[in-house]
């Protein structure tokens, strides 16, 4: 099995800024309840009317982005800071759009341009920090570039293991891609870490084996060191980056990880053990934001109920998993989503908790 961890963006700061009058109020709402879609064609609206306002700018930015538009999200936001070059809230929001887009050097540009303007924030500056010793980190790699990948290594160590990789993941996008009728278009940043850098850059839990963040992070050694589980590590990766092209945001952990976890490889006796061993079981909604919190036993149990549930979606969706995803990204519940592909939520839910022995 291959366990890992899925960063999530921070929560943008409020742009309330105080005492401001917010212009397109109802599409401030709309992208408040989730409605991004509203929101966006609102903001495009407005700023036909006021084609220099920099707030409408970070609206339709914000909106983009949750949309999973990253392109138009990072247009909009640069033009934000231009019209308004003191507007720390759009270049926060620039930087962490850029830096889930891969764009490393953006993201730092921007993120130092804030904290120039911010000096007291610490948040920012902790961002700021964090990016330069990722940044010197990727300097002294050695970077094979590919098609759908590109891979970065320590290259007086770790050449082969790299090549290895590429090869593993060259593979992996075809046959996940037909499982999931999603192949990304965009070519994805692959990073080898050693042990402690993985640490460091991801803060990723102790019990993690891998990351996925907008790029996949790997540390070699451990898992790596097997070919087998190398295999595993890196296909679990893969797919979460092909469920991120499908759908953005908005993707329950349970599905994310139990696809991840169902797809990784062949072998799935490992969950029905742990299961079967749990002291208690999780219930569906405590497996929806994250497995970060919980300690390394109750991950793995974490991680085997939602492969269950991968599994399920898997049967029971066929080749519309992909169309399932895109539907998820697109704002809609799980339960929409099934009923649309005529899976019927309570029964998907009732098989679920069967097959894991709930009562
Ligand atoms: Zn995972």
């Amino acid at each position: 099995m291959a366990v890992c961890a899925v960063g999530t963006l921070f929560r943008v700061a409020s742009v309330f800024a105080q005492g401001q009058e917010l212009p397109a109020p109802e599409a401030w709402a709309a992208l408040d309840r989730g409605d991004a879609a509203k929101a966006a064609a609102i903001f495009r609206d407005e700023l036909d009317r006021s084609p220099r306002n920099a707030m409408l700018y970070y609206g339709a930015g914000y909106a983009n982005f949750a949309l999973g538009r990253s392109d138009a999200a990072i247009s909009l936001l640069k033009h934000a800071i231009e019209y308004d070059p003191k507007f720390v809230s759009a270049m926060v929001l620039l930087a962490q759009v850029a830096y889930q887009s891969a764009d490393l050097d953006l993201a730092l540009r921007t993120i130092e341009k804030a904290a120039a303007l911010a000096p007291a924030d610490r948040r920012i500056a902790q961002q700021l920090e964090q990016w330069r010793k990722e940044s010197a980190v990727h300097n002294s790699l050695e970077e094979k570039l590919g098609t759908h990948f590109n891979v970065l290594y320590e290259g007086s160590t770790d050449r082969a293991l790299g090549d290895h990789v590429a090869k593993v993941l060259e593979s992996a996008y075809w046959r996940i891609g037909q499982t999931l009728s999603i192949y990304p278009s965009e070519t994805l940043n692959v990073i080898l870490y050693t042990n402690r850098q993985f640490r460091d850059i991801t803060r990723a839990p102790a019990w993690a084996g891998g990351g996925y963040d907008g790029r996949i992070r790997l540390p070699v050694g451990g898992a790596l060191r097997s070919p087998k589980s190398l295999e595993r590590v890196v296909t679990h990766e893969f797919v979460h980056a092909a469920i991120r092209s499908a759908a953005a945001n908005n993707v329950p952990t349970w599905v994310n990880e139990g696809l991840a976890s169902y797809l990784e490889g062949p072998d799935h006796t490992w969950a029905a053990q742990v299961i079967k061993a749990a002291p208690e079981l999780i219930r569906m909604e405590d497996l929806v934001n994250g497995f970060d919190e919980f300690d390394g036993p109750t991950a793995l149990v974490a991680y085997a109920e939602s492969l269950v549930a991968g599994q399920l979606l898997c049967e029971k969706l066929g080749p519309n998993v992909g169309t399932f995803l895109q539907m998820l990204g697109s704002g809609h519940s799980v339960d929409q989503a099934l009923s649309t592909h005529n899976v019927q939520p309570d029964a998907f839910y009732a098989e679920w908790r069967k097959r894991i022995g709930a009562k």
